[in-house]
């Protein structure tokens, strides 16, 4: 089969010719169909340090998928052949304390597919079956692609409720933009969104957004709220930069008692005003993965009874590339003037 893999431990990857992978009695074999490019595989491409540190070699990418299962182990009952799925990326051990809790996306064992083990950059990939999630008719290859930065976004924004909220979202990528739909979707009140592209911004605006903010052009969260009537600041804030600076102007454009979950990830340690945080009693939380399942379940949920959002979710996806163009894909992501980029596998 083919398989876009990491083959020596230093930047690049090749498109190569390997033998499918085998099944195990717990796991399911999918034909893979549609992947999405996410930062992760331009960090795990380039072999940057974090990357050095977390893949296999020779390893295969990819945890971003969509396809059509093939094979099932012999101890799996509730997925089948001819089952539509993507796939929750992170293997939990089942063992930990909060595993046993049912708390699974706080594992602390967890395994990233595509990061850790082998992925779905590929004809075939081999997961656990509990890692399956099953799609009905109405949910189509490119949509189903995205159910993992889908699942982000929502577990993001659905923190709290936002429902009458104003809410400012920091970093329009393909998951800040996704929360912006999905937060307008719950019922928020106001939704200003802040990045450095117009472009994406653009996207960001069309989901939903009722203000855009370029603060690479000087354009601040103040004179978004001024535009919008707005005096006391925003009641929930959603960091999906990774930039210190977003995090800084949120945290200065809150209301007292905001609350604020934070998914971007920024590349080294950085301060922030804790006096800030502290006097105006913010609630900061950290947000890794998607929960299993309830995000899952939301997300088809929410889907299913609003076209509006099926509209936004799947115009967050602005480039198609066959898999054999995958240096155009990494190209087209590296370059931040996208949505999401997806690979048509099939
Ligand atoms: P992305 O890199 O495509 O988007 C980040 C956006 O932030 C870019 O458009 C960039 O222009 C913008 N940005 C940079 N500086 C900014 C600033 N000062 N103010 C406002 N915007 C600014 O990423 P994505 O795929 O949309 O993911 C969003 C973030 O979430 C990334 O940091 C990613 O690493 C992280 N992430 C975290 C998890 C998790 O489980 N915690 C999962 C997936 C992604
Ligand atoms: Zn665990």
């Amino acid at each position: 089969m083919r398989a876009l893999r990491k083959l020596t431990a230093g930047p690049g990857l090749e498109l190569v010719d390997i033998p499918e992978p085998s099944c195990g009695d717990k796991d399911v074999k999918i034909r893979v169909l549609r992947a999405g490019l996410c930062g992760t595989d331009l960090h795990l491409e380039a072999y940057d340090e974090w990357a050095a540190s977390a893949m296999q070699v020779p390893q295969t990418i990819g945890h971003e998928f969509y396809g059509e299962v093939v094979e099932v182990g012999a101890d799996v009952e509730h997925v089948a052949v001819g089952d539509r799925v993507s796939g929750e990326g992170h293997v939990v051990c089942g063992t930990c304390r909060n595993c046993r809790a049912g708390r699974k996306h706080m594992c602390i064992n967890t395994v990233g597919i595509g990061v850790n083990r082998d992925g779905a950059f590929a004809d075939y990939v081999v997961i656990p079956a509990t890692n399956a999630w099953v799609h009905g008719p109405d949910i189509e290859p490119d949509l189903g692609a995205i159910f993992d930065p889908l699942g982000n976004a929502t577990h993001t924004a659905l923190q709290w409720p936002v429902v009458g909220e104003d809410v400012v979202i920091t970093g329009a990528g393909p998951i800040g933009v996704l929360a912006a739909a999905i937060v307008r979707h719950a019922g928020a009140r106001r939704v200003v969104v802040s990045d450095l592209s117009d472009l994406r911004l653009s996207l960001a605006r069309a989901a939903g957004a009722d203000v855009v903010v370029n603060v690479g052009r000087g354009e601040t969260l103040a004179q978004a709220q001024e535009r919008l009537g707005m005096r006391e600041g925003f009641d929930i804030g959603l960091e999906m930069s990774g930039a210190p600076a977003a995090l800084e102007s949120m945290i200065g454009n809150l209301n007292h008692g905001a609350k604020v979950a934070l998914l971007g990830l920024p590349k080294a340690p950085y301060p922030i005003d804790w006096g800030h945080v502290i006097t105006r009693m913010i609630t900061l939380k950290g947000i890794y993965g998607r929960e299993m399942f309830e995000t899952w379940y939301l997300m088809g949920a929410m889907l299913a009874s609003s076209p509006q959002l099926r509209t936004a979710a799947t115009s967050v996806i602005t480039h198609r590339f066959a898999a054999e163009e995958w240096q155009d894909a990494f190209e087209a992501t590296r370059s931040g003037e996208c949505g999401k980029v997806v690979l048509d596998w099939s």
